[in-house]
């Protein structure tokens, strides 16, 4: 079981089995959510994840027209979730939220072409321009 909590505690997360697939994602979206480069997730079965606290919840539409659900706590602005509405029953969840962040490693790096020059990533990483053709089914 994995464990997490936002900045200020009010907002903490228990996690069931393991992620589908580990993302950076460098949308200028992710980047404003973030205030950084790229924003850095874990794909989880909804049905593992069990969420303690009020969260705050911030809709909107994806360039691919897909309803994304960004979930947050609203005491301390801290990012734990995200939601979109091509993958039902998955949640993406912040790395740098997770107890032990360093368990997880990313796999790919997607929306590179938004990529600021300052935000360097390991060349041997699988990277996309934008999002890949990709199911969670078709991974796991
Ligand atoms: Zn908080
Ligand atoms: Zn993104």
């Amino acid at each position: 079981m994995r464990t997490g909590h936002c900045l200020c505690g009010a907002c903490a997360y228990e996690i069931d089995g393991d992620p589908v697939v580990v993302a950076h994602c460098h949308c200028r979206d992710c980047q404003r959510l973030s205030g950084a480069g790229h924003s850095t997730g874990a794909m989880f079965p909804q049905s593992g994840v069990r969420l303690r606290g009020e969260v705050g919840r911030y809709e909107l539409e994806s360039e691919l027209g897909n309803t994304v659900t960004r979930v947050f706590c609203p005491a301390c602005g801290s990012p734990l979730f995200g939601m979109n509405s091509a993958m039902p029953g998955y949640m993406t969840v912040t790395l740098g939220t997770l107890d032990t962040p360093d368990d997880l490693t990313p796999q790919v790096a997607i929306f590179a072409r938004s990529r600021p020059s300052w935000d360097a990533m390991d060349p041997a990483l699988a990277t996309f321009d934008a999002q890949p053709e990709w199911k969670p089914d078709a991974a796991a």
